[in-house]
């Protein structure tokens, strides 16, 4: 069992086939709504690998609210939700034709999650699209493992039993001791404990067709293959093909893995 607090927003997405510069306008571009924050998206990737889950999250009271949740609620993710008077989350997500995006995340909601009460489970699971506060009373509230993907680039003071950050995201971390996955894109990823890498994995090759979302499926795929007991280097191995299989589908939501198609992708 799996308590996730996070965040909830509304991709509002646009393909196009070059990014527009500042200043610029490009027109042709098709739009899509799509369930999206990294909150409900590793809830959502937890639940379709097998685990029970409970998300904690906040939502404006806008018709976007019931749009954002469609995706959890499908999962069959169960909603500990706060209504406030402020936007439900929103991240304005524009693709190219190589896959490149630009976001603007415009938290809203999120930004007011605060006064929960976390029940017993076996893992915590936080990101970065929520207060500092939030995340520090998770983490004080964690009765099992404590695990935390440092996205957005953040220092928060604290100490996660596993932590999940790229390159980028390497440097936030408040401390380093404990487990550390450290993804790499297409290269895969490592995963360092006290500082010294302990397993290595490599991705299985996809055409990558949009990265949104595919930091979410690594994320949940670790947690939910450690909490079932696999070995370090399994967990590793699925956390890559979950992270390149959402790598090589459109959307957030809608390119998380199940456990069986993880499976098939690894040809096991
Ligand atoms: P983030 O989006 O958080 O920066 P990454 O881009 O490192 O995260 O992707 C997370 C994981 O997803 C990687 O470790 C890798 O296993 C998988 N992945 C991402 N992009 C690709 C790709 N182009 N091909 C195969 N796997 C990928």
């Amino acid at each position: 069992r799996i308590t996730v607090v996070g965040s909830v927003n509304l991709d509002l997405v646009a393909r196009c086939e070059v990014l527009p510069r500042p200043g610029e306008t490009v027109a042709g571009a098709t739009f899509e709504r799509i369930p999206g924050g990294k909150g409900a998206n590793q809830a959502v990737a937890c639940a379709r690998l097998g685990a029970e889950v409970r998300l904690v999250a906040a939502v404006g009271r806008d018709p976007f609210a019931d749009e954002a949740l469609a995706g959890l609620r499908g999962a069959g993710v169960e909603l500990d939700l706060q209504l406030v008077d402020l936007p439900t989350g929103v991240a304005l997500v524009t693709v190219d034709a190589a896959g490149e995006t630009t976001i603007t995340v415009a938290p809203g909601a999120n930004a007011a999650l605060a006064g929960f009460e976390l029940p017993p489970s076996d893992a915590v699971l936080c990101q970065q699209e929520i207060p500092d506060a939030a995340v520090i009373s998770a983490w004080e509230q964690a009765g099992g493992l404590f695990c935390l993907n440092a996205a957005p680039a953040r220092r928060i003071g604290v100490d996660p039993d596993l932590a999940v950050v790229n390159r980028f995201e390497l440097e936030s971390l408040a401390r380093a001791d404990g487990l550390v996955a450290l993804t790499l894109g297409a290269e895969g990823a490592v995963l360092l404990e006290d500082g010294e890498e302990v397993a290595r994995a490599v991705p299985p090759a996809v055409e990558a067709v949009d990265g949104t979302a595919a930091g979410d499926a690594f994320t949940a795929c670790l947690l939910v293959s450690l909490l079932e007991g696999r070995s370090r280097e399994e967990a590793l191995r699925r956390a890559c093909a979950a992270g390149a299989f959402a790598a090589s589908r459109f959307g957030a939501q809608p390119s998380l893995p199940t456990a069986a198609e993880v499976d098939a992708l690894l040809g096991s």
